[in-house]
């Protein structure tokens, strides 16, 4: 069985809480995978500490060398990415070709954010003053705390570290609780890539261990990805310190088919987006918004697929995803199907597995609601499970003012093949993330990655301006004839 330990400092070690904490396979919660003892705020000061005295020789190693440091870790990740997607599939549960994909994703992603290595720079600028160079200089930000979810325990820690690295910052990652192992993982990869020790550290553990790293005063910027619940508490306690803030949170993503929508092309979307990584996907489809005259087609074609959907264990060949998370998980999930049925219509699904295979896991049926009014709590509230909510509109315009009445706004999606209606659907839909003819899941990373309203706060991550939430810009003036008697115009 494995020992998960805490990063600081270079020290692999316990965590001073006492509080050991296992590690459960959720396809079969007989299997122990391994334990960790969680940090505690001692720890998380400590972690600090050494990514402060680690933070004086990092932001001095040129751009490009932290760069090229980063193409080593991207090395070292690929050839690991077998061992990686086993270790995910075990702990967190979705399949083996999900892990895969996200491993594969996480590779591309750090190739790409490494690149900003040799593009990390300010510009220049003309100046009102004669013989004045005015020009910007980045600058890392110092010490920055990285939070981060269960869903996306590989790629999303990566997406994080590379480019505060990059910018010069030194991190303390708090990974969730629930995918300790993976978490190691990553920590060992910086290790043996060469970076300093002190400027990746990694502290275990839940809320106190969160809330310490955000509440820490020498901790000036935090980059959240997790629930909205919790992001928003993040964002209140950091704005107290008057700390850089970057939240990234929940959806409830709609895929929208109007008449002329290719109906078989967008139901095997709706599958993918909804059921596919157990609905635990940020970007998974939780709504499909349909007009009336394709209405009926669509519920039946998707209530048949959702009933042949086969979740499983995740290294079984044959299952078509995994299991929910964790306990906690499957109960919130039950517990909004039983909400959802006194609100809609359940067509398909919605029950706990109890079948020899299955009956130690958290496995659920793929659940479709139909006819969800847009103020049942089913269509507004972020599930996270495999549960589809159908809602039956007249046209665009009513879709549209569906789509858009909820709280949260990450990723969407239309099916039409007239152009007309889809560049109206993108103008008028209020998500950070639109597909036409696509399903609303993934992202890549060249393009920015994050949501609007009650989804995203702060800069967005990935794409061009992956590493401007991680520094800031200085403006610089110099006379080059130091022989001006005042500068000051204004
Ligand atoms: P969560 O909000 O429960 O936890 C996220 C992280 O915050 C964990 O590491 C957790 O330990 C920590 N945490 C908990 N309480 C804290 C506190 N008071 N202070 C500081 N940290 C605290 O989310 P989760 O269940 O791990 O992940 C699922 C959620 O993440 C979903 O809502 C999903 O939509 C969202 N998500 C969003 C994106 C995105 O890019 N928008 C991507 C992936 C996941």
């Amino acid at each position: 069985m494995d020992r998960y330990q805490n990063l600081i400092g270079g020290q692999w070690c316990d965590g001073s809480s006492g509080q050991e904490v296992p590690n459960i396979d959720p396809a079969d919660t007989r299997r122990q995978l391994g334990s960790v003892v969680f940090a505690d705020a001692s720890d998380v000061d400590r972690a600090v500490e050494a990514a402060a005295k680690a933070f004086k020789s990092w932001r001095q190693v040129p751009a490009p060398q932290r760069g090229r440091m980063m193409f080593k870790v991207l090395e070292l990740f690929e050839a690991e990415a077998d061992a990686f997607a086993r270790a995910l599939t075990a702990e967190e549960g979705k399949i083996f070709a999900e892990s895969q994909g996200e491993c594969r994703k996480t590779a591309i992603l750090i190739e790409y954010l490494a690149g900003e290595g040799r593009r990390f720079g300010g510009r220049t600028a003309p100046s009102e003053l004669s013989s004045t160079f005015a020009y910007t200089a980045r600058e890392p930000l110092g010490v920055v705390g990285l939070i981060t979810p269960w869903n996306f325990p590989i790629a999303i820690p990566f997406w994080k570290l590379v480019p505060a690295l990059v910018a010069g910052n030194t991190a303390v990652l708090k990974p969730s609780e629930l995918t300790p192992d993976t978490a190691c993982r990553i920590a060992r990869i910086f290790e043996q890539a060469g970076v300093p020790a002190g400027v990746v550290n990694l502290v275990h553990g839940g809320r106190e261990v969160g809330e310490r790293l955000v509440g820490h005063p020498q901790v000036p910027a935090i980059s959240f990805t997790g629930s909205t619940e919790v992001g928003s508490r993040v964002y209140a306690a950091a704005a107290l310190q008057l700390k850089r803030v970057q939240c990234e949170m929940g959806g409830k993503n709609p895929i929208l088919l109007l008449d002329d929508a290719d109906l078989e092309l967008a139901v095997d979307a709706t599958v993918k987006g909804a059921f596919g990584a157990t609905g635990q996907r940020c970007t998974a489809t939780s709504r499909a918004i349909v007009v009336e005259s394709l209405a009926d087609a669509f519920v039946e074609s998707l209530a048949e697929r959702a009933r042949a959907f086969r979740p499983g264990p995740g290294m079984d060949p044959a299952s078509q995803s995994g299991p929910l998370v964790s306990g906690g998980q499957l109960e919130r999930v039950l517990q909004m199907i039983e909400v959802g049925k006194g609100e809609a219509q359940l067509v398909a699904g919605g029950k706990r597995f109890n079948d020899a295979e299955r009956e130690h896991g958290f496995f659920i049926e793929p659940a479709v609601f139909d006819r969800v009014s847009p103020n049942a709590r089913i269509g507004q509230e972020e599930v996270f499970g495999p549960v589809l909510c159908v809602q039956r509109v007249r046209d665009l315009d009513e879709a549209l003012q569906v789509a858009n009445g909820v709280r949260f706004g990450l990723s969407s999606s239309v099916y039409t093949r007239d152009l007309a209606l889809a560049q109206r659907f993108i103008d008028g839909i209020e998500t950070g993330i639109v597909h036409v003819n696509s399903p609303t899941m993934g992202g890549e990373a060249q393009l920015p990655f994050g949501g609007c309203k009650a989804t995203g706060v702060g800069p967005r991550e990935m794409g061009p301006q992956a590493l401007e939430f991680f520094s800031r810009e200085k403006a610089v003036y110099v006379d080059y004839t130091g022989a001006r008697r005042s500068s000051n115009i204004y």
